[in-house]
């Protein structure tokens, strides 16, 4: 544009080439610096709006510490406990009572969507205290506990699982910074990951940034559990760890997560059912809400809040089950069609197959 404009003014004799081309050096002297202090501007936009975030955060004041108490055991109370987020218009949890014995297993279920489970969980690991009421642990108020003991005392394992750019060794050596290679590598191996870490080149000192899309949703729920392993806190919040899997990494996870919580106090949020069956405590959360508690056969053989989201799963679970025999049948009656079965076979082996189907399912309803 600049160069047409020149040579215009130059042919109308309206400036020289002497001073066209003086120009021209100057501008392109002078483009790439210009260019890269326009990108730094952008940066420091970023950098202002990080540092926002940053002081807002340093400005948010302490929880107030009672006198200092360390607990002796690890079972956990919530006595009478009401709490609400700051700008709720309604109070998120009301008159929260459980009583959670050590090296027991509690799970917390009920619709999901702003029930109340998460919220248990975060006022145990104290994000907030509650406006009455008390949180207890090894029957010392959580609030006279230093946040650092807390810290060391409770672990936990989310559903979205964040990998730091850095090697997977480092990765898992943050949860207990002193950890020797050894150990983490034994918690690796625990947490079922040893197997697939060892198959990079460079095994554990790989960057997980190079090998971020190629860990599985299973493998970097694997190596969270590995952490919680390697801190071996007494007390373990699961918060859905299996949900976002699929059926042949959610064995693998499951398989970790049976090895971490022996002899812990657990705490699980659990959307499918099933996977809590076993659970020493189910606890049925609904608006904030404690509305039911007890075992599994307990609770499905009464009329109830749990028993009728038991049944509601079950049925989705038959529906995948009738919805798989009609599938095999479809796929079995083709390849008889083509092998020249004649058509009375055909019915017959899709009768057999949907009747045997149909009763597989009938028996997911009664185990
Ligand atoms: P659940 O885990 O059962 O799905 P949550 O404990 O996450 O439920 O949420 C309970 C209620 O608290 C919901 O109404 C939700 O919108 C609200 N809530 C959750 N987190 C916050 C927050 N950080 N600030 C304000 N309200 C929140």
């Amino acid at each position: 544009m600049f160069l047409v404009a020149g040579a215009y003014w130059v042919v109308q004799r309206e400036t020289d080439l002497a001073v066209l081309a003086a120009l021209l050096v100057v501008i392109v002297r002078y483009a790439e610096p210009l260019a890269s202090f326009i990108n730094y501007t952008k940066i420091i936009h970023l950098v202002e709006a990080s540092l926002l975030r940053i002081e807002a955060l340093l400005m948010v004041p302490e929880l107030p510490q009672l006198p200092e108490q360390h607990p002796q055991r690890y079972d956990i109370s919530f006595e009478l406990v009401d709490f609400s987020y700051q700008g709720s218009s309604q109070p998120n949890l009301i008159g929260f009572n459980l009583t959670i014995p050590a090296r027991s297993m509690t799970a917390l279920v009920g619709p999901s969507g702003g029930a109340g489970k998460t919220t248990v969980t975060r006022l145990l690991m104290r994000y907030a205290d509650p406006q009455t009421g008390t949180v207890k642990i090894g029957g010392v108020d959580i609030r006279a506990i230093p946040p650092e003991t807390l810290n060391s005392i409770v672990s936990v394992v989310f559903q979205d699982v964040y990998l730091f750019d850095d090697t997977i060794l480092a990765n898992i050596r943050m949860a207990r910074p002193e950890a020797s290679d050894l150990e983490v590598q034994q918690a690796a191996k625990a947490a079922n990951c040893h197997a697939f870490i060892t198959r990079f080149p460079q095994g554990y000192l790989t960057h997980v940034g190079d090998i971020g899309s190629r860990l599985s949703g299973g493998e970097r729920q694997r190596i969270s559990i590995a952490r919680a392993i390697l801190k071996n806190a007494p007390i373990l919040v699961l918060d859905e760890p299996t949900a976002a899997l699929d059926t042949e990494s959610e064995v693998a996870v499951q398989a970790a997560i049976d090895t971490l919580i022996k002899d812990k106090t657990v705490i699980v949020i659990a959307h499918r059912l099933s996977t809590v069956a076993s659970a020493s405590n189910i606890v049925v959360v609904e608006d904030g809400r404690l509305v039911e508690q007890g075992i599994h056969n307990e609770l499905i053989a009464n009329p109830g809040r749990y028993s009728s989201m038991w049944q509601t799963q079950q049925r989705v679970k038959n529906w995948h089950v009738a919805r798989t025999a009609n599938q095999i049948a479809h796929v079995l009656s083709r390849i008889l069609y083509l092998a020249g079965q004649p058509l009375e076979s055909l019915v017959k082996a899709q009768n057999i197959i949907t009747f045997s189907c149909a009763c597989a399912g009938a028996l997911n309803l009664v185990v």
